[in-house]
């Protein structure tokens, strides 16, 4: 038997690690330690629910485990082979469903990115590898050109994860086609969003996808040398990223000459030191270089004047880890999901006023609806849906108008959100629009980094306006005041942190007008 231990931050704080100790001294004191292997691994998703161990070969999902619940375990479940109710999902008509794919929350999900997670130990390639890993990295060099793997990741339709959603293979096309003997690729771990969790998730969980992911990048853009930027904020990912790059030397497959071809590539992790702007590429690569993180206006864009001042591409978390699936598995196969624009799936932080919280990855295409009632199980308490915050502080607020609505780039642009990395947060009756504003937009005005005027200006001035507001002390010349600003800022910045600032602020406004003028009213 295997028995499966989240090691995800979420189960790690719940007591996971207590879980596993408990469970190899029990194991130990039954003399079943020969017989069964105790594995820990990334996040299941499920993270409200955990500790999480599945135990196979039944693939019984157990949750909310804790260590005093380990010899009952051992004893009903490896001696006597009888599943112990009491710590299995539980159901509508309080049911206990004891398998993965008879749960709501991840009978709707497909999961691509986050395919390893909660399957492999991410510490040990071994384990990578057993579950195809690597397997791409061969493919390419030596049955491909780096000409055929721009176009394969064409044909996938993948679009950037990060937030901007350019299309990747394009993007590697402009990098391929920039002259020079030197050039790097990189991988932007700076996930700073309020709520968001996704790409941690996959540096802890599947460490060696986008270590693969950006050597097959390095491969068709003529790339030898890579670094991943993660913030300093997540030392359990960088501990496991640093871990799965001297593995993956050990193995011959990260460094001069991989797998004995003309190829190499050499990988470095840098820290961040929790700048949000960092997360822009241009302040990522000062931030690299050693200088203060402060974007620079484009062109010259990265794929032609980057880091050092050679070609460069930047891709997020997500981007790089679905590269080996779409190259292993081809990107007519990654481009039959989703919509005609918006191909593949996305993951997603579900988080705030739902039942299921947790980490979900999703067809595009699938309406919000689906996402919160059906796999997060409807608001919390049954209150009343009132409304999403997707794309974190730059993302918008969307209302139930909006729940059918299919999530691609397009839509949720049309409506007046974004996809952005992948933040999602649910509020309920209960939330003050108002204050849902002014708590993404004091985030963003911390963050501005005082380089351009009508940011660092204009956040502070939207900002002392929301609170005049929110204090009952506004007027309606005041709101006026404050969408004339938002729609400044947005304009006249001169990076996405700018840009985007006023997107929760003006959301609110389209669609919840009523409470800020509520506010007001309330005074008079
Ligand atoms: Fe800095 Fe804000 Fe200007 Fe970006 S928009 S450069 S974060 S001041």
């Amino acid at each position: 038997a295997h028995v499966l231990v989240c090691g995800g931050t979420g189960c790690t704080s719940s007591g996971s690690h207590g879980v596993m100790d408990g469970l190899k001294s029990e194991l130990k004191k039954q003399n079943l330690d020969d017989e069964v292997l105790v594995v820990q691994t990334g996040c299941h998703g499920m993270c409200e629910m955990g500790p999480i161990v599945v135990v196979y070969p039944e693939g019984t999902f157990y949750c909310r485990v804790s260590k005093d619940d380990v010899p009952e375990l051992v004893e009903e479940h490896l001696l006597k082979g009888r599943t112990v109710d009491r710590l299995l999902y539980t159901g509508e008509g309080d049911v206990h469903v004891p398998h993965y794919s008879e749960i709501p929350f991840y009978s709707k999900q497909e999961r691509v990115a986050l395919g390893n997670c909660g399957y492999i130990d991410a510490d040990k390639i071994e384990e990578y590898i057993a579950r195809d890993g690597y397997e791409a990295l061969g493919k390419v060099l030596t049955s491909m050109t780096p000409e055929d793997v721009v176009e394969e990741m064409k044909t996938s339709g993948l679009r950037g994860r990060g937030g901007g959603g350019f299309p990747t293979g394009l993007k590697w096309s402009f990098c391929a086609k920039s002259p020079g003997p030197k050039k790097y690729v990189i991988c932007n771990a700076d996930e700073g969003d309020p709520g968001a969790f996704m790409d941690r998730s996959i540096l802890e969980g599947d460490p060696h996808s986008i270590i693969e992911g950006m050597m097959i990048g390095a491969y068709a853009m003529g790339a030898d040398e890579g670094y991943i930027y993660c913030r300093a904020e997540y030392p359990l990912a960088i501990k496991r990223l640093k871990r799965a790059i001297d593995q993956a030397e050990e193995y011959g497959l990260l460094g001069e000459n991989v797998l004995g071809t003309d190829f190499s590539f050499s990988l470095h992790v840098k820290e961040g030191a929790g700048a949000f702007v960092c997360g822009e590429e241009t302040a990522l690569m000062g931030s690299i270089e050693g200088r203060r993180g402060m974007p620079r206006p484009r062109p010259p864009f990265p794929a032609v004047s980057g880091l050092w001042g050679k070609p460069t591409n930047i891709n997020n978390v997500e981007t790089w880890a679905n590269v080996p699936s779409i190259i292993r598995r081809g990107g007519a196969w990654f481009a039959s999901m989703g919509t005609e624009k918006s191909k593949g799936t996305k993951v997603f932080a579900l988080t705030g006023k739902v039942k299921h919280t947790g980490l979900v990855e999703v067809p595009m295409g699938i309406t919000l609806r689906e996402i919160i009632f059906d796999i997060g199980g409807g608001i919390l308490g049954d209150k009343k849906f009132k409304a999403v915050q997707i794309g974190g502080p730059s993302g918008g607020c969307l209302t139930e108008e909006h729940l059918d609505l299919p999530v691609s780039y397009e839509d949720l642009a049309k409506a007046g959100a974004i996809m952005g990395s992948g933040g999602m947060v649910v509020m309920d009756e209960d939330n003050c629009m108002v204050d849902v504003a002014k708590f993404f937009l004091e985030f963003t005005q911390r963050e501005s980094c005082g380089k351009c005027v009508p940011c660092r200006e204009g956040t502070k001035q939207m900002l002392l306006l929301l609170k005049k507001i929110c204090d009952g002390e506004g007027t309606m010349e005041d709101l006026a005041q404050l969408e004339e600003l938002a729609h400044m800022v947005k304009d006249m910045s001169l990076c996405g942190l700018g840009q985007t600032a006023p997107n929760p602020v003006l959301t609110t406004l389209r669609y919840f007008r009523h409470e800020y003028e509520a506010h007001i009213k309330d005074r008079s």
